[in-house]
């Protein structure tokens, strides 16, 4: 196993995730359109992987299923009682079987805005280990596509599984292909808060960072919301096994999660609350900073991201023939597609209502001197 190839996506994309960092806090402006009430992260999933009949990953004096649902449960109690505004809502809070797409039912039925899913890998090495947080996408090496292919195939203990799940078949190569096409449009958001989880993981509980990564997992394919799969450690290395079952182990992994969730929710509320006060009152000098404001604001461009993706795609495809005007821009390995154009943020503000109707997490971005920077 090639531990160059393991890291080869946060590695290789230092760009990507330092310009992530600041698009991070943009996140998706939820505006209200009737009354510019700022929408605040309201709703979290916990999804406490595998339960009942699939064990998932199994080590030496231990299961996935009890370590993810025990770390979970500490999530829910840690913001419970820190930030008890938040909506907590759980996949499974004890050992039964919950089929991967009843879990993305239950996030979309509460409208999530945010989707953890918590897990434990495994390999047949005992060589590895550390924690590694996944986004949806293509995976770029075979070790990514291991692990996806190792997570999804707990719907083959489904009913139905064929069926529900178009044919797809968790164990064949060919039907990853389907991840290289597809849209993902809460792609930055995803990465912002995995490496928000891989931030506290390092520098919080000391755990070997094996960065952020993309992979192709069902669960976060159906759930129409910013997601991550975590996976906090290796049952297959001994030391961490012991770890991911000591008390002073499953305090730290979960209040690692916490954190990156508490840290999340601040900057989106904040994010969130901030432009509504700039769309509320527009050209009204509320602030001190106005006069550099406006100053700037005559160069700003202002655009609606609408898709991310790792292939270029064509200007006349899917989603996009529904918009006069696609325009596209690159950052990083990402091609990023935005349609309408305005120099004000009020402007741009009410395109949007239009835009959400066709692209419910589409959000609002600015550039200047051909720079993305925040709105
Ligand atoms: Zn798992």
């Amino acid at each position: 196993m090639d531990i160059f190839l393991l890291s080869s996506y946060i590695r290789h994309n230092s760009f990507l995730f330092a310009s992530v960092a600041v698009l991070f806090f943009v996140c998706s402006i939820s505006l209200n359109a009737q009354n510019q009430e700022p929408v605040k992260l309201n709703t979290v999933i916990l999804d406490p992987g595998h339960g009942g009949k699939d064990a998932g990953a199994v080590g030496r004096i231990s299961k996935e299923k009890e370590i993810v649902l025990d770390i979970a449960l500490r999530v829910r109690d840690y913001l419970k009682q820190h930030l008890p505004e938040l909506n907590v809502v759980m996949t499974r809070d004890k050992d039964v079987f919950v089929p991967l797409n009843e879990r993305a039912v239950i996030a979309n039925e509460n409208d999530a805005d945010l989707f953890v899913s918590i897990h434990a890998n495994s390999m047949s090495t005992s060589r590895i280990y550390g924690a590694e947080t996944f986004v949806l996408g293509l995976h770029r090496s075979e070790d990514n596509l291991e692990v996806a292919k190792k997570e999804n195939s707990v719907i083959v203990l489904e009913d139905d599984y064929k069926a529900k799940y178009e044919g797809f078949d968790p164990n064949s190569t060919e039907s990853y292909i389907i991840f290289e096409l597809m849209q993902n449009v809460y792609l930055d958001q995803s990465i912002g808060f995995a490496s928000a989880v891989q931030k506290q993981f390092r520098e919080r509980v000391g755990r070997h960072d094996r960065g952020v990564k993309q992979a192709g997992f069902l669960v976060l394919r159906e759930t129409s919301m910013p997601g991550v799969l975590v996976e906090v450690g290796f049952l297959s290395n001994r030391n961490e096994e012991r770890y991911m079952n000591s008390e002073d182990g499953k305090v730290y992994l979960a209040s690692a999660i916490f954190r990156a969730i508490r840290d999340y929710k601040e900057h989106f509320d904040k994010i969130n609350s901030k432009l509504v006060t700039r769309s509320t009152f527009p050209g009204i000098n509320s602030n001190t900073d106005n006069e550099q404001a406006s100053n700037s604001s005559s160069a700003v461009q202002y655009r609606i991201q609408i898709a991310s993706s790792q292939k270029q795609l064509e200007a006349n495809q899917g989603v996009f023939k529904q918009f006069d005007s696609v325009w596209e821009y690159q950052e990083g390995d990402y091609y990023k597609y935005t349609t309408g154009l305005a120099t004000s943020h009020e402007e741009i503000l009410e395109k949007l209502p239009k835009v959400k109707q066709v692209v419910p997490d589409c959000f609002v971005v600015g550039f200047k001197d051909g720079k993305r920077i925040i709105p």
